[in-house]
């Protein structure tokens, strides 16, 4: 259910543009508007849910789609095998700024961690 003033459910209706890389029934994919990383790419569910602190036990296949999903672009954009980071920010703490679950994909360069 879409949530009103929610950025990427707005992303998700196609209110607000986006560079979408990869769609399907369970999420979508676009590339980050302020990329931190060679590849920067989110991949959301249609469902709206606020964060990971707030999923639940229905969302565990939605869960698992967008890891996989963020996998298979990492592979099909030809940087699985060279490594990539996958985040999610959970909170205010965790760094999170937009309250739709979303999965960071971040590839084309080394990482370090801890992250900052
Ligand atoms: P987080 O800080 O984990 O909540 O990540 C939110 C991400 O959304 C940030 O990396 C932003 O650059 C990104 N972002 C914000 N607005 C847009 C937008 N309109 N299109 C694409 N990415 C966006
Ligand atoms: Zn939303």
């Amino acid at each position: 259910m879409e949530q009103q003033d929610c950025l990427f459910c707005k992303i998700v209706a196609g209110d607000i543009p986006s560079a979408k890389v990869y769609e399907d029934d369970v999420c979508i994919a676009f590339n980050d508007i302020a990329p931190q990383a060679p590849t920067h790419i989110l991949v959301i569910p249609r469902e709206h849910f606020r964060s990971l602190d707030e999923a639940a036990e229905k969302h565990k296949e939605t869960l698992g789609h967008l890891l996989l999903t963020a996998a298979e672009l990492a592979r099909s954009m030809g940087f699985a095998e060279k490594g990539y980071r996958v985040v999610i920010n959970t909170n205010d703490e965790g760094g999170q700024t937009v309250f739709h679950l979303h999965v960071h994909l971040l590839g084309g360069r080394q990482f370090i961690f801890p992250p900052g």
